[in-house]
């Protein structure tokens, strides 16, 4: 006998949240210890950090390029993010849930708003931290970006937190280990739905 879930196409998660909050570790983790999951590499015009590669973290490119992209309809959704352009490949992401795989975005909360637009059978999993307090004490331990940037993803941070009714499951990041354990089990139950 064949459930019409079988036959159906992949799921498309969304993994939003303030910077700093832990996205990256959270999903890094996920990946790394369940391989039913394929990650959407995004593209930016930021500059890499330290240890980050090209097409495996973020494709990088120049603003220049970024726009044309924009231009030829190749991105499923796209924002400017802390005064840098990120944005979605549709090829992707559209390849890959067509193949009957789940993707997951790691993207920011104007993104999964566009994304909710086209792809209403999405689902929308925020990550907040336990507090802003410690949002803060993470973002400065970073050490990544200078004061100015710090200062304008905080104040993103505060607005980004007034989103989370917008989106389908809320994973509060007080462990790696927790939040990575409760995503696993939301995309395993999402999958199991009649
Ligand atoms: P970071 O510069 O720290 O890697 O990312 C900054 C913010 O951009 C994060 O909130 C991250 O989720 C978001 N971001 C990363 N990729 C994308 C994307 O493709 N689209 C959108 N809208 N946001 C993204």
């Amino acid at each position: 006998m064949k459930y019409k879930k079988e036959s159906s196409k992949g799921n498309l998660i969304v993994l939003s949240g303030p910077s700093a909050v832990g996205k990256g570790t959270v999903l890094s983790a996920l990946l790394e210890e369940y391989k039913d999951i394929y990650y959407s590499v995004s593209a930016t015009t930021r500059e890499a950090r330290a240890g980050e590669e090209n097409g495996v973290d973020y494709f990088f490119m120049s603003t220049k390029k970024f726009k044309s992209l924009i231009k030829k309809n190749e991105f499923i959704e796209w924002a400017k993010v802390h005064n840098n352009y990120y944005g979605t490949p549709k090829k992707y992401v559209e390849e890959t849930l067509a193949n009957g795989r789940d993707v997951i975005l790691e993207i920011d909360i104007q993104g999964a708003k566009q994304v909710k637009e086209c792809f209403e059978e999405g689902i929308f999993v925020f990550l907040a931290p336990p507090s802003l307090d410690e949002l803060e004490s993470r973002i400065y331990g970073r050490g990544t970006e200078s004061k100015k940037a710090i200062e304008t993803r905080l104040e993103n941070a505060n607005q980004e937190l007034k989103q989370v009714e917008e989106y389908d499951y809320l994973i509060i990041n007080d462990q790696v280990k927790n939040a990575v354990k409760k995503l696993k089990a939301i995309i395993i139950a999402e999958k199991c739905k009649v």
